[in-house]
């Protein structure tokens, strides 16, 4: 069998915490998982249960989940790039420093981060306030990592270039503790050829260096490449496609990469009142390496049923 480590975006509650985690992956048939510590949009965070946390951790180990592999997504608020508010940038600042801690706690190594939109100050002093950020949080030598995502373009959003992560990296003192997260979706509308991957990572490696990817985001998407909006679809059902998607998932380069998928959740009838995840169909696909033309279908019959 080759080696695949493949995972979605799973829930973290109040309730079960990281072991609520590790039993949604496992049933998607999951060997890794990505999870924010609480709402995506707000930074209220609650104390961290070692008893759960323990036995999470006896689950991964007895399930073959390594936890080097897990990360965490940093809420998509987190702003480093604007210092208009200088209390809200120490804020985020802070925050990130206390997000370092609960990933230490749950024994944790990644922490994807946005790097952030500029909002209107323009792209280089956007890039030294994340430099100036990122310095603040990373003050130590040692620790977990931040994976830099690279973005849409959606806006004024920063790191949709290689060339802004790379001056991201550069100008940050402790960068053996930055790596790199790459999101096929956010790829394909910033304007990267996503159907030519050994290219794209070739290019990659001149700027920045295969070996500082620490993450992949592997979602469709509902627009074309060079659109800057940001819009995730299921696998194979978007512009990047079931085939593409199947060579960047399995490309020899990226072996040792946790492969993270988030694309949407599927509602029964187009309403959004109640949607359920795709992720136990999408990783059978991606395991099969055949396309499920039924994949919504199979979806929707499967929750009707539970
Ligand atoms: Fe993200
Ligand atoms: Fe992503
Ligand atoms: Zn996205």
């Amino acid at each position: 069998m080759e080696k695949l480590i493949i995972g979605s975006h799973v829930s973290f509650t109040k309730e079960e915490g990281l072991l609520g985690s590790v039993k949604e992956a496992l049933s998607y048939k999951e060997n890794t998982f990505m999870f924010y510590t609480g709402a995506p949009q707000n930074t209220v965070r609650g104390k961290i249960d070692e008893e759960k946390t323990n036995e999470a951790i006896q689950l991964m180990k007895e399930n073959n989940i390594d936890i080097n592999d897990v990360i965490i997504h940093a809420p998509y608020i987190v702003n480093l790039a604007n210092n208009k508010d200088i209390d809200k940038f120490n804020f985020a600042v802070n925050f990130l420093k206390q997000e370092l801690q609960r990933a230490q706690t749950l024994g944790i190594k990644k922490i994807v981060l946005h790097p952030g939109s500029h909002v209107g100050l323009g792209v280089k002093e956007g890039l030294n306030n994340i430099i100036n950020g990122l310095n603040l949080v990373l003050d130590e030598e040692k620790g977990p990592i931040i994976c830099l995502e690279t973005m849409a373009g959606k806006g004024t959003e920063l790191g949709k270039t290689f060339e802004e992560i790379k001056t991201i990296i550069d100008g940050v003192k402790n960068n053996q503790r930055l790596l790199v997260c790459l999101d096929t979706c956010h790829l394909n509308d910033a304007g990267y050829d996503v159907t030519n991957f050994d290219n794209l990572l070739k290019e990659f490696d001149k700027i920045i260096g295969l070996n500082k990817i620490g993450c992949i985001h592997i979602n469709d998407s509902k627009n074309e490449k060079g659109a800057h909006k940001d819009r995730h679809e299921n696998i194979g059902l978007g512009k990047i496609g079931f085939e593409n998607l199947i060579k960047i998932i399995y490309s020899k380069n990226l072996k040792e990469v946790p492969k993270i998928l988030e694309t949407p959740y599927i509602s029964m009838d187009g309403g959004k009142d109640r949607t359920y995840p795709p992720y136990k169909f999408e990783i059978e696909m991606i395991k099969n390496k055949i396309y499920n033309p039924k994949l919504l279908e199979d979806i929707r019959n499967y929750y009707k049923k539970s």
